[in-house]
């Protein structure tokens, strides 16, 4: 292992844990297994004692107890004492994976051949990939889930300008870009198109690349630190030097990896540092924006639904600008800055969730451990069943698979539609 590999992550701060254990009643993984080998903690003392050479068990146990992480930052948020959980598990998922000892499977495994087609630049293989596990007797056999890629993907090979619509442009001219993450561009474009709609309805220009690819998440997370490096660089290229005020994700992943995951894992020795940098401060979630834009003066556009929706919104783990955020209505107070649309949407009521649970995607464990993060699943939704909406809402790509995957949860007559808040919005504007 190169050591510039993680020259900014805190490699030594699990020797600030003291065991106190107030992250293990967020874990999803230790509530659903009331097991320490899946807890926050225990995976800190399994690095302590691997970094330490004291470890008593095979490197396989050590790795599977990190593969088993969601990466969804729970404990983080939690830890009084500032223990880098996350990154230290990503840290010793790229050490065990350049020793070649963290199992992702054999070569035709299910997540190899997933890491593959997030690889290939116009996701055609993704799109085969999912179709083909959409065939009855494959879906029957694999007793997995596997979402339906909806029409053509939204990037194309050129760059696109979307212009504001009309003469109503807002005072401020602002420019962004969109960067659409490979999931929203190939599986559920129609997100993508309604961010951008959207934008250009409220004034905003919107510049769209060609040449972005996925942000790299599912690479660093199987500790392939090489590839995430190489999708990053890729992605910062195809936005550098573009007139844009603002980079905009609709994917709480996307931003978690680009905002938190790019300026820690490159060091002032790799090329294009700065570029990184500057990139991964540009770019903000959709909810972030606006809320900016309003205070700069935007007059957000409301929009109407034609029949009315009682929803629950559920809050990504990576949608993480809830510290210190002031609600000012109902809906910000239950959802934070996406709170700020919701107001915006006549015809939509939202319902509370008693907990914000964990909806059990954390990318690849969902392919890796699939009962596992089924279990996680099934948990959630009791918290929806409670709620009794008409729809699920939320602001993810990953928590759009999970939870959309309701099979052997809800009964079939009783599935629950799930959608992005964005679109929903998008909806009302058109209506
Ligand atoms: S909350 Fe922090 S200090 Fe406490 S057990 Fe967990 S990791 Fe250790
Ligand atoms: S990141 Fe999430 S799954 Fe991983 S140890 Fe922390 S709380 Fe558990």
């Amino acid at each position: 292992m190169q050591e510039n590999d993680f020259l900014n992550a805190n490699i030594n701060s699990y020797l600030n844990c003291v065991h106190c254990g107030k992250c293990l009643p967020v874990c999803p993984t230790y509530n659903i297994s009331l097991n320490e080998f899946y807890s926050p903690r225990g995976r800190v003392r399994l690095i302590l004692t691997d970094n330490a050479d004291t470890m008593p068990l095979g490197v396989s146990k050590v790795a599977e107890a990190m593969s088993t992480c969601l990466l969804c930052g729970r404990c983080v948020n939690i830890c009084p004492n500032d223990v880098k959980i996350g990154d230290l598990i990503i840290n010793e998922k790229i050490k065990l994976n350049k020793l070649n000892k963290l199992k992702n499977g054999t070569l035709f495994s299910l997540d190899k051949l997933a890491l593959r087609t997030l690889k290939n630049k116009r996701k055609i293989l993704l799109k085969s990939a999912l179709k083909f596990a959409n065939i009855p007797i494959i879906e029957f056999l694999s007793k997995r889930y596997a979402p339906k890629p909806e029409g053509k993907s939204f990037i194309t090979d050129r760059d696109y300008k979307f212009k504001p619509e009309g003469k109503r442009v807002n005072k401020n001219n602002l420019k962004v870009g969109y960067f659409s993450g490979c999931v929203f561009n190939s599986i559920y474009p129609q997100i993508s198109e309604d961010t951008v709609s959207a934008l250009i309805k409220n004034g905003v220009s919107v510049y769209v690349p060609a040449n972005q690819e996925c942000c790299g998440l599912p690479f660093i997370s199987s500790g392939d630190i090489s590839s995430f490096k190489d999708l990053a660089l890729n992605n910062v290229n195809a936005f550098k030097d573009k007139d844009t005020d603002y980079i905009i994700t609709s994917c709480a992943s996307c931003s978690y990896s680009i905002n938190k995951l790019y300026p820690l894992y490159f060091n002032k020795n790799d090329g294009g540092y700065n570029d990184v940098l500057n990139f991964s401060k540009k770019l903000i979630n959709i909810w972030s924006f606006f809320k900016i834009a309003e205070k700069m003066g935007m007059d957000i556009k409301i929009g109407e639904l034609k029949n009315e929706v009682e929803a629950v919104f559920h809050i990504p783990c990576h949608l993480s600008n809830l510290s210190g955020f002031k609600p000012s209505s109902y809906n910000e107070g239950l959802i934070g800055e996406a709170g700020l649309i919701a107001d915006k949407i006549n015809g939509l009521k939202l319902k509370p969730l008693k907990h914000n649970y964990c909806c059990g995607n954390g990318g690849m464990f969902n392919i890796r451990h699939y009962d596992f993060s089924k279990g996680i699943t099934r948990r959630k939704f009791e918290e929806i069943k409670e709620a009794s909406p008409q729809s699920i809402l939320t602001s993810c790509s990953g928590c759009m698979f999970s939870l959309s995957d309701q099979r052997g949860i809800l009964k079939e007559k009783d599935t629950l539609p799930v959608n992005h808040l964005i679109s929903i919005y998008a909806q009302s504007l058109k209506e």
